[in-house]
């Protein structure tokens, strides 16, 4: 059985970036930037205020509290200040406006109280306190973005803060989705007797959508190998990536692996020790990429983390494809047997002592209950595992910031 590292060398291996396209902002989230983003402008773009107070020369508040003359009107953001600061005199400051000449701090106005004479400073400032510098972020012409950048919410706004109407990212690929098993009926269907409802497809999907990829569902499919080949070459002609699922062990109705063979697919492996997705294939047709993966629901969720979700991320041109691996406390005991790499579900929190992870009661690879529970797996390696209660281990969060 292939080792989990040798599996996902494979398959990054068999990954080239895609095209890019110039695509609005908005269309970009979720996926990775083609190029390096530069500031347009420095930012903040001029000295402005963090706080609603007044703008004053610090030296005038080391004696503090002191009374400064008070300069009449306000500063508002938005507006672009005429005045100079005299000596001696504060001027009244709104969060996000211009520092006006001469000043180079702000005191908040809670630290102040208005007075005949002026206004009262309880306590003085440091030069530039309250003061958000121009170009303290970055300087005009700098990297805002970095080419493989993951565009997320946050990198939206940053974009958008340096005037980027569109953006170059790497073209999703077209993924297509289709189940094998004669048991199943859609998610809006009732089971009849020995039936169960196809509950992969839709995890599948939304494991997509986390990349701003939309999937096209090509259907479940029965435990026939002609329908079960018919659709592979249907899902292939439509799709850069095909995810099947089901039909992928050992089973007599297991046919996944044979409609790959008699379609002349390459199949680069087809069992990885991992648990739960031991049962997962990496294969190759004419440029277009197959992972047939576990019809166990865990199975086939653990097996797109390690293996789908790296493939995805190479081909959009992530400079970090693999899962990232952060560390921290068993929150409890756990033992493990046999000769797989082990995925455990579980919830991980912050503690005093960092993160501390706590395995979740889990009934295996079909327990989709309990590991949608989990937000991380515990990693517990090969062979015969004992570990007790603080024993460091490696977490791979599930909500990847990635992806
Ligand atoms: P298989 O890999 O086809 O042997 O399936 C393993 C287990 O997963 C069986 O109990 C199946 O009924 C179940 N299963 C297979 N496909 C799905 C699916 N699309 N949704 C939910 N459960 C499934
Ligand atoms: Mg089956």
């Amino acid at each position: 059985m292939l080792a989990l590292e040798e599996a996902q060398r494979i398959v990054l291996e068999n990954a080239a970036p895609r095209p890019t396209s110039r695509v609005d902002v908005l269309q970009a989230l979720g996926g990775n930037l083609a190029e390096d983003v530069r500031a347009d402008r420095d930012q903040p773009e001029f000295d402005r205020s963090a706080m609603d107070g007044y703008a004053v020369h610090s030296e005038d508040l080391e004696t503090a509290p002191a009374t400064l003359a008070l300069h009449p009107g306000v500063i508002a953001a938005g507006c672009w200040p005429e005045l100079r600061l005299d000596r001696g005199h504060a001027a009244r400051i709104m969060t996000g406006a211009p520092l006006p000449q001469g000043a180079d701090a702000v005191q908040m106005i809670e630290e102040t109280q208005v007075e005949d004479a002026g206004v009262r400073f309880f306590k003085g400032v440091e030069k530039w306190e309250h003061v958000r510098r121009r170009g303290e972020d970055l300087r005009e012409g700098e990297v805002a973005v970095a080419a493989g950048t993951r565009i997320t919410p946050a990198v939206l706004g940053v974009l958008a803060s340096f005037g980027c109407a569109t953006v170059s990212v790497y073209d999703p690929p077209v993924v297509g989705v289709m189940t094998t098993g004669s048991e199943l009926v859609e998610y809006n269907e009732v089971p009849g007797p020995g039936q169960i409802r196809n509950s992969n497809s839709l995890a599948l999907l939304g494991l997509l959508y986390r990349h701003g990829i939309e999937g096209g569902y090509i259907g479940k499919i029965p435990d026939e190998i002609e329908q079960i080949v018919e659709a592979l070459g249907r899902g292939i002609e439509s799709a850069d990536l095909l995810l099947v699922t089901g039909g992928a062990s050992e089973g007599d109705f297991d046919l996944v692996a044979a409609a790959l063979a008699r379609i002349g697919a390459t199949v680069f492996f087809h069992k990885v020790a991992i648990k739960p997705g031991k049962p997962v294939s990496f294969a190759k047709m004419g440029g277009k990429a197959i992972f047939s993966l576990p019809g166990n629901p865990v199975s086939a969720v653990v097996a797109f983390h390690l293996l789908v979700d790296p493939y995805i991320r190479k081909l959009t041109g992530s400079a970090d494809p693999l899962p990232r691996v952060y560390r921290g406390r068993l929150a409890r005991p756990f033992r493990k047997g046999g000769p797989r790499r082990h995925f455990v579900p579980a919830v991980c929190r912050n503690a005093p002592v960092g993160l501390e992870a706590e395995p979740l009661e889990f009934r295996g690879s079909g327990d989709m209950v309990a590991f949608a529970k989990a937000n991380c797996m515990i990693v517990v390696a090969e062979g015969d595992v004992v570990l007790a209660p603080g024993a460091e281990v490696e977490i791979q969060l599930l909500e990847d910031p990635r992806a």
